[in-house]
């Protein structure tokens, strides 16, 4: 059975740990609301990219509430996600 032959001392294993911290998301502003968003990807608070309307949020929203009552889940996320944004957006004010 394969087993470690050396013991790992501290300094060896905090050294592999070094590089455990998870990077920064580098986050770019929606070109139509301004929020903080993921670069390259829809906004997901208007439905924007590259300047025009891609998806109809209306109908995204409508769709995902009808998935969710399928599911039996009835918890709105997307106000809770709303509410950070805002306290965030308070903070950097
Ligand atoms: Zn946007």
């Amino acid at each position: 059975m394969g087993l470690p032959s050396k013991r790992r001392t501290k300094q060896q294993k905090r050294e592999r740990a070094s590089h455990f911290a998870l990077a920064k998301v580098g986050l770019t502003t929606c070109s139509h609301c301004k929020k903080k968003i993921i670069p390259h990807r829809v906004c997901p608070f208007c439905g924007y990219y590259g300047g025009r309307e891609v998806v109809k949020m209306d109908k995204y929203f409508k769709k995902r509430e009808r998935q969710r009552k399928a599911r039996g889940q009835a918890k709105p996320k997307e106000e809770k996600e709303e509410k950070k944004d805002k306290k965030d957006d308070e903070k950097k004010k």
